[in-house]
């Protein structure tokens, strides 16, 4: 009896990216036919009498974990990449790409993104004398200038940002980055590649903080980063480096990533609605600033966002309140259904009021709330946000 795995490769080589999500990357194991896979706990593994490997493809599970191959090559798959390398963080994954930047060479970062990026960006960077620019990079004409200003190596961009929602051009910079032979490498966790595909629009890398939407169960930390091109000197650096620097993810963690992608479809359709229906709703309230949110036809970068995005625009928002900082800290303090915890991408929603977490001088308003919308039933988060208001 033959595997499933090799008589079907054609059909999972052409499915839609639902039906090989539901399938966990497709194929049964060959010997018991089990559905799911099981978790490899092995570390090592042994050699025979003449010392050669009883698996050419298996010597030691820092980097030779059948399960990691499985997942990245389904993330890979979803990315239109040429390979993908899992990670134990998010961070873990943005540490390897810093890293390919050489002493006394240039990064361009953008600015106003994921607070924790910037500070280990900031850090790195002083301590091992690489110059960092930061940038706003939905500024064209201000990264163009410091592209031909600085020669960077490389530019680092996330798309949307955390916590502001703005959406950079990844195909204006791509050509950008591409005449001055620097890496492009982007951010997108905020979305997921079922919305957005950044290699499809010419980035060189891009990173994901599995931690969040791709997982979507707020249980496992976990990072990836995929190749448009497997031999670029980039891709050879995060692939030893992964393996030497040995920041390597669980094999249970791999197991429940691959357990909370089988459902990724369903949970963005269902977030992403929940997101834009929240939006809608919220953002002609007489209470509420400004909703910060990509699919709301009023928001800067709304038709860069349609161009490159589909699927719609994710789960991730910022409401901005009219009043102050007081009067935000106390409506979230209202809220019962919303959870006050960081992170996002998860089936639960969840509120954060930034300023908090970044400080005064950080930029993020003091009446900022980022909302993380979960699959729960919209009227419930919208009568949840509507009674936190009233208590202002
Ligand atoms: N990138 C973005 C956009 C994030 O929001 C985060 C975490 O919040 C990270 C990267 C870091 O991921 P992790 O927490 O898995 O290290």
């Amino acid at each position: 009896m033959t595997s499933n795995i090799n008589k079907h490769a054609d059909l999972y080589a052409s499915l839609h990216a639902d039906s090989l999500l539901a399938h966990g990357g497709g194929g049964h194991d060959a010997v018991t036919g089990a559905v799911t896979p099981a978790i490899p706990t092995a570390t090592t593994f042994v050699r025979d009498e003449a010392y050669d490997l009883v698996s050419p493809t298996h010597l030691y599970s820092r980097d030779h974990n059948d399960l990691f191959r499985k997942v990245e090559g389904l993330i890979a798959t979803l990315e239109h990449g040429a390979e993908s390398r899992l990670f134990a963080s998010g961070m873990a994954a943005i540490a390897a790409i810093t890293r390919t930047v050489r002493p006394g060479e240039t990064i361009l970062l953008q600015s106003g993104i994921y607070w924790g990026t910037t500070v280990f960006f900031r850090r790195t960077c002083e301590r091992n004398n690489i110059a960092l620019i930061e940038v706003d990079a939905t500024d064209l004409g201000a990264l163009a200038d410091q592209i031909t200003a600085t020669r960077p190596a490389m530019v680092f961009i996330e798309v949307p940002t955390n916590p502001f929602l703005k959406v950079a051009d990844i195909r204006a910079i791509s050509a950008l980055t591409k005449a001055a032979g620097a890496t492009l490498c982007v951010d997108a966790t905020t979305v997921t590649p079922l919305i957005m595909k950044p290699l499809t629009l010419g980035a060189d890398l891009v990173v994901h903080s599995a931690t969040k939407a791709l997982n979507g169960h707020s249980d496992l930390l976990g990072g990836v980063v995929t190749t448009a091109d497997a031999t670029s000197a980039a891709w050879d650096f995060i692939r030893v480096e992964r393996q030497g620097a040995g920041a390597v993810m669980g094999s249970f963690e791999a197991w429940l990533l691959l357990r909370g992608l089988r459902t990724l479809a369903l949970r963005v359709e269902r977030m992403n609605a929940n997101a834009q229906g929240f939006a809608e709703h919220f953002a002609p309230d007489p209470r509420v600033e400004s909703v910060l949110y990509p699919g709301l036809p009023t928001a800067e970068g709304h038709d860069l966002a349609k161009a490159q995005m589909t699927n719609g625009f994710g789960s991730l928002m910022s409401i901005v309140l009219k009043g102050d900082r007081a009067g935000a800290l106390k409506a979230t303090g209202a809220l019962k259904l919303f959870q006050r915890a960081t992170s996002l991408g998860g089936v639960e929603s969840l509120v954060e009021h930034r300023e908090t977490i970044e400080g005064p001088n950080s930029g993020i308003p003091g009446t900022l709330l980022r909302l993380s919308i979960g699959i729960e039933h919209l009227p419930d988060l919208i009568a949840d946000m509507d009674q936190a208001l009233a208590a202002i």
